[in-house]
């Protein structure tokens, strides 16, 4: 492998880089919160919330400071929450463990929660200088094009390949430029459909491209099919006040509100289950007084299809062992929950504004 490619690969990004504003900002901890943002999110979407997050929380400092519940109301929409409680958690290990200054050694910071392989290796090539190759969708796609890797994109094997091939050619004194022009080279022109090949600073010796295999690499195996769940909710009506409960901070969704409610049984009606949850979860029997929505939402692993209904509580009082609140709904807006339920919140205020004495 010859090492032409590589100033060529950074001239062309020099020249064609989009303007990101993560990119103006120089210091670890705004590339930090990029980067954690970027993991599984299009850029599009990120960057609306990463002005507003570096608005709120212009330093580490403030985001250790920060209650964990505000710091989830930034992020709710960005969706994957337990890479805001480990951003949050890390901040706090760093102002505690190493006088709020962020790790320079890769192990110091890759023990940090939240900091995997692709945290650490962006942010302290793009931070710091370190001489780690960054590896994710876009630039799997693109090694694989340029040096004919075969194997599947998902499997281990591949990634090795791609690393330590990625490991011989990252050039010591600009590897973060070196990371940040491969992921934008796949986000812009080695795109997953028709590749622009004829713009492309690897073109001339790209196996791809020379034996017209742009359409078969990378080679994909069939992603198992997600399954999808039915789950039944309980918007609990008291006085003009709903009941809402916190979930656990670690895990699925944690840290988030909720309301309370669970999976269908295979072949129970949503209307049944929406009553047995409440039972189980809350020791108490409520009423349903109609059906407010239907709302279909996907998570990483599974998809749920959501019956959401309005109820109001029997006697007894509802017991949970979660943090909980009733709230006025005009008030719910000030709590973190997770996407699906934002789907059916505009319903809800509807119902609400021609149910007035609910
Ligand atoms: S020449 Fe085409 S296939 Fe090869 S790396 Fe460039 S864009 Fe991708």
């Amino acid at each position: 492998m010859n090492g032409m490619p590589v100033p060529r690969l950074l001239r062309w990004f020099a020249r064609c880089r989009r303007e990101l504003p993560w990119r103006r900002r120089h210091d670890l901890y705004a590339i930090w919160v990029s980067e954690v943002m970027l993991q599984q999110t299009q850029v599009e979407t990120v960057i609306p919330y990463y002005r507003d997050f570096l608005r709120r929380y212009p330093t580490l400092k403030q985001l250790a400071a920060a209650p964990l519940q505000d710091v989830l109301k930034a992020w709710e929409g960005l969706g994957y929450y337990s890479r805001a409680r480990n951003l949050w958690l890390a901040a706090r290990r760093v102002r505690d463990a190493f006088q709020g200054r962020i790790p320079r050694t890769a192990e110091d910071f890759r023990a940090l929660p939240g900091v995997g392989e692709y945290i650490a290796a962006a942010v302290l090539s793009i931070g710091r200088g370190l001489a780690v190759p960054v590896i994710d969708g876009n630039v799997l796609r693109v090694v694989c094009r340029w040096q004919g890797i075969e194997g599947d994109v998902r499997s281990t094997a591949t990634r090795k390949k791609v690393l330590s091939f990625l490991t011989g050619i990252i050039p010591e004194n600009s590897p973060g430029r070196f990371n940040e022009a491969m992921m934008e080279l796949g986000a812009l022109v080695c795109r997953p459909r028709d590749p622009c090949c004829r713009s492309c600073p690897l073109r001339r010796d790209c196996f791809a491209f020379l034996r017209s295999r742009t359409a078969s690499l990378p080679f994909r195996s069939r992603k198992r099919a997600v399954p999808e769940y039915r789950a039944a909710l309980a918007v609990i009506l008291r006085n003009g006040r709903i009941f809402i409960q916190q979930r656990p901070e670690t895990g699925h969704l944690g840290g988030l509100w909720e309301f309370p409610g669970g999976k269908c049984r295979p072949r129970e009606k949503p209307e049944g289950a929406v009553v047995r949850e409440c039972r189980e979860e809350l020791g108490a029997r409520v009423e349903v007084l109609a059906k407010l929505a239907e709302v279909r939402h996907a998570y990483s692993h599974f998809k749920v299809h959501l019956h959401v209904f309005i109820c109001r509580p029997g006697k007894g009082r509802l017991r949970t062992g979660q943090s909980h609140a009733w709230v006025k709904a005009q008030d719910l807006e000030r709590y973190p929950f997770p996407g699906a339920n934002h789907k059916f919140f505009p319903r809800l205020h509807e119902w609400l504004s021609s149910h007035r004495d609910a």
